[in-house]
């Protein structure tokens, strides 16, 4: 009989370990169930195009011709509620159950609603799927003002489309500056000033605790007590792995399912990829490392070892008429220091940290060539050795960069 491999979730992570399977195995038998009723989707997407053209086939990261030429048994609006690894079997939520030789577990993450009192279940709103985006869609047509609870890249793209339709827009983040793990003061500063400029508010070192209203939302209130009217709150407060279906069983999880650099689990036959994996100690929770993991699992799932190397984390926000990119370190410690350049009035900004003799980090708004090579830089490993980078400029940081990566290539 032939083999056969489920993949439980129709993400990121799903289609590239289809591709990769398929690239090694032209007929192993491959079933995914997916609980959205959609085909795999561009996720990130869905905060770019909030009040655009949410169409499913807009949307698509494959066509649906791809699943049948790759001959993949797709169940789309299927969600697998239980999985039983000693019988290798699992059972769907209409009762029926299936079986699978290798498991890929690609089921994904929710977002995490911050605690917050109140009796709204109903009028809360978060972005995470296409169903989702399309009840904010409809349901902010009759709302004003919109408080977007997580300063981070989802909570101010969410912003930037709700401003570009008219609505007063408040971001509230409770660290010190927005996204405060991916930029420095100066940097935020200059993204906080942008969003203002288009009369977006944005209250840094706050936390809502309480959202009020009966049957709509009438405001919420933040830790000091102070109450802020509003009609709408979207929340955008960080994600955690979906994990439900794994209970009753010894698969070793934390935050999310425990993995090796082969995304294998403590299950020999069960593997897990994207943003429900944890991979040492840290859940990915960015597309490209749900791409990569997808690759691994599914080469490993054919037995074509392949290893998972980390990868740097990218974010790149285009809003606000402004450029943003950060990648990798951004922080200055004991062994790592950073080039700047700044023009503030101009918004522009690029700082590229150093760790021994290597670019670790940087971030850059305004010019997004520069991006471009950095992170070329930055994935290989260029060496930056032989000059005291302290007393260089930015410019000749990058010629010199341009100049390695030309040799390396
Ligand atoms: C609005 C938004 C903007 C984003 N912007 C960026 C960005 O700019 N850059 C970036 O790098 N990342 C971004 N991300 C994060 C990125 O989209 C995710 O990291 C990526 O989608 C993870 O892919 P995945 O395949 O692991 O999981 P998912 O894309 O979450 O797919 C998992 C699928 O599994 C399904 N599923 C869950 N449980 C079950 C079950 N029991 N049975 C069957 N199916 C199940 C889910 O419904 C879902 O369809 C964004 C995310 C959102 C929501």
């Amino acid at each position: 009989m032939r083999k056969k491999i489920i993949i439980v979730g129709a993400g990121v992570a799903a289609v590239h370990a289809i591709k990769t399977i398929r690239e090694h195995n032209p007929s192993i038998d491959i079933t995914v169930y997916g609980e959205e009723p959609f085909y795999p989707y561009y996720r990130l997407k869905l905060s770019k195009n909030l009040m655009g053209n949410l169409a499913e086939d807009g949307l698509l990261i494959q066509t649906k011709a791809w699943y049948e030429t790759h001959r993949v048994n797709f169940y789309p609006g299927r969600k697998v509620v239980r999985i039983a690894p000693d019988q290798q079997t699992l059972w769907l939520a209409d009762g029926s159950c299936d079986m699978y030789d290798s498991l890929l577990l690609a089921n994904g993450a929710a977002n995490n609603p911050p605690p917050l009192e109140t009796g709204l279940a109903g009028d809360l709103y978060t972005l995470r799927t296409l169903a989702d985006a399309r009840r904010i869609q409809k349901r902010v047509l009759e709302k004003s003002r919109i408080v977007n609870i997580g300063g981070g890249v989802q909570g101010i793209e969410t912003a930037w489309a709700l401003c570009q339709h008219q609505k007063k827009v408040l971001v509230v983040e409770i660290g010190p500056r927005l996204f405060p793990n991916q930029l420095d003061e100066a940097a935020a500063a200059i993204v906080k000033k942008s969003m203002e400029a288009f009369g977006v508010q944005v209250l840094t070192d706050t936390r809502i605790t309480k959202a009020c209203g009966e049957q709509a939302c009438e405001g919420v209130v933040t830790a000091d007590g102070q109450r802020i009217d509003c009609d709408m709150v979207i929340y955008a407060t960080g994600i955690r792995s979906n994990l439900d279906i794994l209970e009753g069983t010894s698969i070793k999880r934390d935050r999310g399912v425990l993995v090796d650099d082969t995304m294998q689990t403590n299950i020999p036959n069960i593997y897990a990829a994207g943003d429900v994996a944890e991979y040492m100690g840290r859940v990915g929770g960015l597309w490209s490392i749900a791409m990569a993991q997808g690759k691994v699992a599914g080469s490993n799932m054919v037995h074509y070892p392949l290893f998972y190397r980390p990868v740097v984390p990218v974010t790149v926000l285009n809003a606000f008429q402004l450029g943003v990119f950060s990648m990798g370190t951004i922080v200055e410690s004991n062994d790592t220091f950073s080039v700047i350049e700044e023009d503030i009035q101009a918004n522009r900004y690029s700082r590229i940290f150093i760790r021994e003799n290597r670019i670790v980090g940087a971030i850059v708004i305004g010019d997004l060539n520069r991006s471009n090579l950095l992170k070329r830089a930055i994935e290989k490993e260029v060496e930056v050795n032989g000059r005291d980078w302290t007393t260089v400029s930015v410019d000749g940081l990058l010629s010199h960069l341009r100049r390695q990566l030309e040799r390396q290539s």
